[in-house]
Order: structure tokens, then C-alpha cells, then sequence
């Protein structure tokens, strides 16, 4: 029979929550091979297993798997009662005709009840194989590994490991709002934040329609794929043209940015007290580009109340291309489009906005009012993942509505 055994690391570490981390990551794996042939998925002394059935395709679990935050490695083992001559019989018939030389044996026993230590479980079941192969045992460099774990009435082995992301299962970590842009950073702003096992939700500002509708595009592109890694995802697409037609009447060229930036905070806040969120994430980077400067994000900042996260501060812009790229994201972000902070702004933005000019440009605006309707005029998009099912609302129809 067929399993899927996934480890993970990290939540081992968490002492009295642990439980819960693993129902977390239990339900997160159901979820993500709902359309899949599996059986049963059920925690096990320290591990997960994913009963397959005959009709799953490995490719499609090992694809789903890879991108699950929780999950440190997983491989397609074997599953066998747990007795050492069936597990040794196996294991040789699954093994010869392999192109190696060299092999190890690696056992790990959750259940100290098992009448033999794990280096004795090695040694003898290695020996089964060398007689069976010729292969010689190399402990430090071996060109093929076989694994072998035993729990209580079950045993597994297994050769290959896949990598998954590592971090936290979704939603062990609350909810945050990213502010995302349609460009290289905030999808990898918001996938770090998810790997840490927090529920994303994405925050859009459009100024469609004086601007193109394709910055809309991307982004729900962009959802679509950070999606495979959380299930489900909400977009809020904000129009803030309107917005920006307020602000160039009372504010000077070189503020608009940044009061932009700081309008765009306060209303991505209010959509994210209505979701239960508690914080802001933005792909900000020091100095990247004029808006970004220490003095800029932080009269940016003052704007917020929750926590402003930017979880790229201190990275290269390669750094941050070269995981957009692994992500998937990179072809979207990459795609020209016209950003809404681009409309009535100078070249030559302020780079060192003061907070009490920002207010003083504030001063004749009427925030609350302007915060609000931007917000009820968000449209709602959902995703889900397995299936791409969106559902379309306008506006006040989310307060109070919480996924
Ligand atoms: P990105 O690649 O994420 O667009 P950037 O390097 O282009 O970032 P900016 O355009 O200054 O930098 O944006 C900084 C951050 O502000 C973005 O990472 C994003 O979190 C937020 N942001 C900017 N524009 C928008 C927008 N139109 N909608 C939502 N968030 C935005
Ligand atoms: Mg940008």
C-alpha cells in the first residue's frame, strides 16, 4: 500500500499548542488533496500520514505538498505491518536492479516498544540488502538511502525525500492584510508571511478606470497562485482614483506618495479590522525606490495603527526576484503595467517626507470620509484552491464577514 509520510520540524518545538499546530496541518493536507484519491489522513507519533488510493497521481500530491507551510519533507513510502523479515523481503524486491553501489540504512523507531534498537533494525536489515545487491554500506556519502520508520502497529520505507516549504500551517499564526502591488515584492512579502502561518488577505488599489484595468489582472493572478498555498485566499480590489482625485487638490506634487501610501494604509486597515486581521504586510525594501526611504517609511507608517509588516526590508532585489521566480509569481509581476501611485505624481517624489508637513497636507482632507467609501466601494474576490471558484461582491456586503 501506498502512504505519503510527512515530517515536520519546526512545530515539534511548540510545546502545549502542538496538537493543535498538527489538527492545523492535518485539515490544511485533507484540504489541499481534496480531489486527490487518498484515503486517510491521520496524525502519527511525531509524522503524517496520507493514505493514498489507487487512482492518485503522485505528481499532482507531490506538486500540492511542496507548497504547504508546515510541512518540512514528505516522501512516497511503503506502508507494511512492522515486522523486520516482511520489511527486509520488501524492501529487496524494491530495491534491486536500483543503478547504486552504495547504500545506508536509516530506522527510526517512535514506538520504544519495538523489540529492537533503530541501529540494530539498520544493521540486520542492511545486511538483507547487501546479500541481495552487493552493494557496499557508506554511512557518510551513500549514493541511495533507504528509510525506514516504525510506529506502533505500522511500518514505512521509503528512499527519496521532497522538500516542503518548512514554517507554520496556515493559519497558526492569525491574519494579516498585504498590501499588494502587481509588482515583484509584495507576493513575496506576502508568501513569507504565509510560510510563518499566517492567513493572507490582499488589499489592491486600482485607478481604473483613468488608468488601465491590467494592474486588476495581475493581481488576481497573483492570488491565484499564492492560493495553492493557503486554499483559500480574499482579494479586495479598491478603486482609488476617487481618492486621488481628493488628494491632488489640497496636497503639493512631491507629497502625493506618500499621502497616498498613507491613505492606502488607513483603508487597508479598515478592511482588515473587517476580516479580523491584525496587522499590515507591504513588500517594502529601504531604499529601493524614492517612496522607500527610512524617513518615507516611517511617516508612511504613522499612519497605521496595527503593525506594519515588511518582511523584505532588509533584502537585494535579487534576493527577493530569485524567490519570486521559485514562487512563481515573477512572469506576473514582471508584466508592464501602470501603477496607481504613478497618476498626478512629479518624477521626483520627496524622499524625505516630515511628518508634520504630511499632516499639515493632510489637514484639508476629509479622511474618515474618504477612508470609508473607499472601503465600501472595495469589490470582493474569493479563492479556492483545489478549484478556482471566485465569487464576486461589492462593497459593504464584507463587513462583518469573516473567512
Ligand atoms: P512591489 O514590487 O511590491 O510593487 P515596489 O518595490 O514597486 O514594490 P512600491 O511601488 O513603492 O515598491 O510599493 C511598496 C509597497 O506598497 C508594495 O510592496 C505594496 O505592499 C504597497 N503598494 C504599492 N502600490 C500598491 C497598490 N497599488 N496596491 C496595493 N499595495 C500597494
Ligand atoms: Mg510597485
Amino acid at each position: 500500500m501506498t502512504s505519503v509520510i510527512i515530517h515536520y520540524q519546526e512545530l515539534a518545538l511548540k510545546g502545549r499548542n502542538r496538537p493543535w499546530f498538527i489538527s492545523t496541518l492535518v485539515r490544511t493536507v485533507r484540504a489541499a488533496l481534496s480531489d486527490v484519491d487518498v484515503e486517510e489522513v491521520r496524525s502519527l507519533m511525531g509524522r503524517i500520514e496520507v493514505r493514498l488510493g489507487p487512482a492518485a497521481d503522485w505528481s499532482v500530491v507531490r506538486e500540492r505538498l511542496a507548497g504547504l507551510p508546515g510541512i518540512a519533507n514528505f516522501s512516497r513510502a511503503t506502508h507494511i505491518v512492522p515486522d523486520l523479515d516482511t520489511i527486509a523481503d520488501a524492501i529487496v524486491a524494491s530495491v534491486v536492479g536500483r543503478p547504486a553501489k552504495t547504500f545506508r540504512i536509516s530506522a527510526r523507531r517512535a514506538d520504544k516498544r519495538f523489540p529492537l534498537s533503530s541501529p540494530d533494525i539498520e544493521r540486520l536489515i542492511g545486511r538483507r540488502v547487501q546479500d541481495a545487491t552487493g552493494w557496499a554500506v557508506d554511512l557518510s556519502r551513500p549514493e541511495f538511502t533507504i528509510h525506514i520508520e516504525l510506529v506502533t502497529n505500522d511500518a514505512f520505507f521509503y528512499f527519496d525525500r521532497e522538500r516542503g516549504p518548512g514554517g507554520l500551517p496556515t493559519g497558526t499564526s492569525g491574519k494579516v492584510a498585504c498590501l499588494l502591488s502587481g509588482g515583484i515584492d509584495s507576493p513575496v512579502a506576502a508568501w513569507r508571511m504565509m510560510r510563518r502561518g499566517c492567513r493572507v488577505y490582499f488589499v489592491h488599489f486600482h485607478s481604473y478606470p483613468v488608468l488601465s484595468q491590467t494592474s486588476q489582472e495581475k493581481v488576481r493572478e497573483l492570488v491565484e497562485c499564492l492560493t495553492r498555498h493557503q486554499l483559500r485566499s480574499r482579494l479586495f480590489l479598491v478603486p482609488f482614483a476617487p481618492v486621488q482625485q481628493q488628494i491632488v487638490v489640497s496636497v503639493p506634487p512631491p507629497l502625493r506618495v506618500v499621502i497616498y501610501r498613507r491613505v492606502m494604509v488607513r483603508i487597508a486597515e479598515r478592511l482588515a479590522f473587517r476580516v479580523g486581521a491584525h496587522a499590515l504586510v507591504t513588500g517594502d525594501v529601504v531604499g529601493q525606490v524614492a517612496s522607500q526611504t527610512i524617513e518615507n517609511l516611517a511617516v508612511i507608517e504613522g499612519a497605521a495603527t496595527m503593525p506594519l509588516l515588511r518582511p523584505l526590508l532588509g533584502f537585494d532585489k535579487e534576493e527577493i526576484t530569485r524567490e519570486a521566480q521559485q514562487l512563481g509569481t515573477y512572469g506576473v509581476s514582471i508584466v508592464p503595467d501602470e501603477d496607481c501611485c504613478s497618476l498626478f505624481t512629479p518624477r521626483f517624489p520627496a524622499t524625505r517626507a516630515t511628518r508634520a508637513a504630511v499632516e499639515a497636507a493632510e489637514a484639508g482632507l476629509d479622511m474618515a470620509a474618504l477612508v470609508d467609501r473607499a472601503a465600501d466601494t472595495a469589490v470582493t474576490l474569493n479563492f479556492r484552491f483545489p478549484g478556482d471558484r471566485i465569487d464576486l461582491r461589492v462593497g459593504a456586503a464584507v463587513q462583518g464577514d469573516r473567512q
